[in-house]
């Protein structure tokens, strides 16, 4: 017999109980098989900001063998010794204030899980990486989203405002993920400058290896130097390193001692050993990771190009009339298309493009899309006006 499902919520804490589920997306293997797509018709995969490159050769070779090996008995290596100090000696961060997760969303949450009471206010902005919100809501805290300005740009002096204000900890994403947007060396002296010192600073730098070919993005770990206060910058391979089937991310801490207390709730096998060896391998060949990266932030401009043309008046696109772009120092854009994306991002399925509506009350008009290879792109586009095209009338009406 099944436990009655009031039994079962009169028994989850409450802040658990009311969480919202994560926007994970579909799998291809269910877009296939639920729109009828024959195994032959390419997929773009373009909801996940994955790197559609891949990881270097060389974690294939080191995962075959792993495999050929059969040593898989044994527990993975708890520090992951070799991998922390190949990012120490990388990045120049002592091996003791490293700290490595399964994904850096495993970090996201001992963070929370670390420092966050009931009551205790964290900061981040709006629209958020859905973690941002849902980890500090598991522990009880309170949210202040900060909004974009006009531009879906970051809102400095409101950032400056808020944060000197000094909550129990603020999720700086540089760059925004879904926006695309980033603080550039300006902005972030001053965030750095308004912040207290009892505030928690985690600088999510998922998207770093691509916005650091921005000249004004900030090398956040020089300006951190200054800070007296906790500080933590995340760090991850699964998007520019091609590795996110694999889960490693990591964190550069202010302290040796943040670090002891992450270790106190980290599950202490949390990064398993094939993924280890990949991720050593990965970052030994850095000319891989940065030919991909640089692959993909050209053709990120070039998508832009190609969506701008489209919205110009006489050309073809005329149902992407609404359209805004967000400026994106990242691998991915976030669309505005002036009404409901939830529809278009069904009715793209159809054609084998799979995207990611934004569902946040005040994003619902927005989409993001990952910078795929140049047949992706190419592919959104034209299921993209397609599909405009297709939307009844009533539709467009509605939205004005
Ligand atoms: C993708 C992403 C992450 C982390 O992903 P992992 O796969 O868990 O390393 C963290 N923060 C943001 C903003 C992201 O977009």
């Amino acid at each position: 017999m099944n436990t009655s499902p009031d039994l079962l919520m009169s028994l989850a804490r409450p802040q658990a109980r009311g969480l919202p589920d994560y926007n994970a997306g579909l799998s291809p293997a269910t877009v296939r098989q639920r729109y009828g797509l024959s195994p032959e018709q390419p997929l773009a995969c373009l909801a996940s900001n994955e790197n559609p490159f891949g990881a270097s050769l060389a974690v294939g070779r080191v995962l075959a063998e792993l495999a050929l090996s059969g040593e898989f008995s044994r527990y993975p290596d708890a520090r992951c010794s070799a991998l922390r100090a190949a990012i120490a000696a990388g990045t120049g961060v002592a091996p003791e204030r490293l700290v490595f997760g399964n994904g850096s969303e495993d970090l996201l949450k001992l963070l929370c899980e670390v420092f966050l009471q009931p009551g205790d206010r964290v900061l981040t902005q709006r629209p958020a990486f859905g973690l941002h919100e849902i980890y500090p809501r598991m522990m009880g805290a309170e949210l202040e989203l900060l909004e974009l300005t006009e531009a879906m740009t970051f809102d400095v002096d409101a950032w400056c405002t808020a944060l000197a204000r000094g909550p129990k900890l603020a999720f700086v994403p540089n760059p925004s993920n879904p926006v695309g947007c980033a603080f550039d060396q300006a902005a972030m002296k001053r965030l750095l400058a308004a912040t207290p010192a009892h505030t928690v600073l985690v600088l999510d730098e998922a998207y770093y290896e691509y916005a650091r070919l921005e000249p004004d993005y900030p090398e956040v770990l020089d300006l951190l130097r200054a800070r007296s206060g906790p500080w933590i910058v995340l760090r991850t391979f699964s998007k520019a390193w091609g590795l996110a089937g694999l889960r490693v991310g990591y964190g550069m801490a202010s302290d040796a001692a943040l670090v002891a207390l992450l270790d106190k709730v980290r599950s202490p096998f949390n990064v398993n050993h094939a993924a280890q060896c990949a991720a050593l391998a990965a970052w030994n060949d850095a000319a891989h990771m940065q030919a991909s990266v640089a692959r993909t932030v050209l053709l990120r401009e070039a998508l832009v190009v190609r969506l701008q043309a489209l919205v110009q008046p006489g050309r073809p696109g005329q149902a992407l009339a609404g359209l805004r772009i967000a400026p994106s120092v990242a691998n991915f854009l976030f669309l505005d298309l002036g009404h409901p994306s939830g529809p278009v991002a069904e009715a793209l399925l159809a054609h084998g493009v799979i995207v990611k509506p934004w569902k946040e009350p005040g994003f619902t008009h927005c989409l993001r899309v990952s910078i795929g290879t140049e047949d992706d792109n190419l592919r959104f586009v034209q299921a993209l006006l397609q599909v405009l095209d297709d939307i009844p009338e009533p539709a467009h009406a509605q939205v004005a």
